[in-house]
């Protein structure tokens, strides 16, 4: 059973909180931040969320109040260090904060995370980490639910759905069982239109995007194995269609998609480093491939960030690193 009362306990003794999530969010990072900030809106604490980048576009929704901010020292160092509590969210290692990484190692008040990623860095007070858990959103559902004084509404019910779907892979990744099926069923009674939901986070997307899939598309190469994909977003594509990072969210899985491969590598070039993206099938551990290279995550979605490295060096090392777990 999770500390689920000691956290609430936490959350009710302190009264200003910050809450954060990783770089390039996704919408369990951002439906976690918003639906731990309904919670802390019930129980009348004040908050800031501050993220290292900027929400995406397509995620906007989720953040109805608008109340995620972009990190911005002037901004916001006066206001973190003065807070009494930092929440992170579907993080474990602080550096997925990037800019905010400094602010947050000299922290004096009390650090919480809530995550369900492997190979934790164990820099938080409190901690709730489980690998078993579809999604931070998921952890997040049960805490509501397991705890009276706190409840879902429909502003947190979409947060947490829109959380679950994408990190599922809409509700197709292993770990969607049919207790996950429930508690999303129960999320759906608040009036959520799956379909709407669906065609904001995928189907809205600038065209600049499509174009940039299509020169991703062109680069894939496979493995003489034939178990592994690659593929390549160079920072010249992004220019040329003024695209941003998170339009190459969701590349990567088009390496999977052919028959035969086993994993699919995407490495996309960034201003000032390469950001590195796994994906694998079955029980190949991505996360100890991205670990080789500074990264973690899951067993078959994982990452690394890299700075100060060249596209092609990295290519190729990397590649050959990975024939070891095909
Ligand atoms: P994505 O490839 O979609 O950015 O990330 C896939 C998974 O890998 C996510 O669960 C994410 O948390 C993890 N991940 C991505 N980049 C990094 C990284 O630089 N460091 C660590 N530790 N994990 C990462
Ligand atoms: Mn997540």
């Amino acid at each position: 059973m999770h500390k689920f009362d000691e956290l609430f306990s936490i959350l009710n003794s302190h009264s200003t909180f910050i809450i954060t999530s990783h770089v390039n969010p996704d919408a369990d990072a951002i439906g976690s931040e918003i639906a731990i900030a309904g919670v802390l809106k019930q129980l009348g604490k004040e908050y800031y969320i501050i993220n290292t980048s900027t929400t995406p576009y397509n995620l906007e929704f989720i953040d109805v109040d608008k109340s995620i901010q972009e990190y911005e020292s002037n901004t916001h160092d006066e206001i973190i260090a003065k807070a009494d509590a930092a929440i992170f969210l579907d993080l474990n290692h602080m550096n997925r904060t990037v800019r905010i990484e400094e602010q947050f190692r000299k922290f004096n008040g009390i650090k919480i995370c809530l995550d369900h990623h492997t190979e934790p860095e164990n820099f938080a007070d409190f901690q709730i980490i489980d690998e078993c858990m579809t999604s931070t959103g998921e952890l997040i559902y049960d805490f509501i639910e397991a705890v009276d004084e706190i409840s879902l509404t429909k502003e947190i019910a979409l947060a947490i759905y829109a959380a679950i779907l994408t990190d599922t892979g809409s509700f197709r990744f292993s770990k969607t069982t049919s207790t996950v099926h429930t508690k999303v069923a129960n999320l759906l009674g608040f009036g959520l239109k799956p379909e709407e939901v669906y065609d904001k986070i995928y189907a809205q997307y600038d065209f600049s995007r499509i174009k940039l899939l299509g020169d991703a598309l062109t680069s894939i190469e496979i493995s003489e194995s034939g178990k592994v994909s690659h593929l390549i977003v160079s920072q010249k594509s992004i220019n040329k269609y003024n695209a941003i990072e998170s339009d190459v969210d969701g590349f990567v899985n088009f390496g999977l998609a052919t028959i035969g491969v086993e994993m699919a590598i995407l490495f996309f070039e960034l201003a000032d480093g390469v950001k590195i993206s796994f994906r694998s099938k079955g029980n190949i551990p991505v996360n100890e491939l991205a670990k080789e290279f500074g990264g973690g995550g899951h067993v078959n979605a994982s990452g690394a960030r890299l700075f100060n490295v060249k596209l092609e060096d990295i290519i190729a090392k990397v590649l050959e690193s990975a024939d070891k777990y095909v």
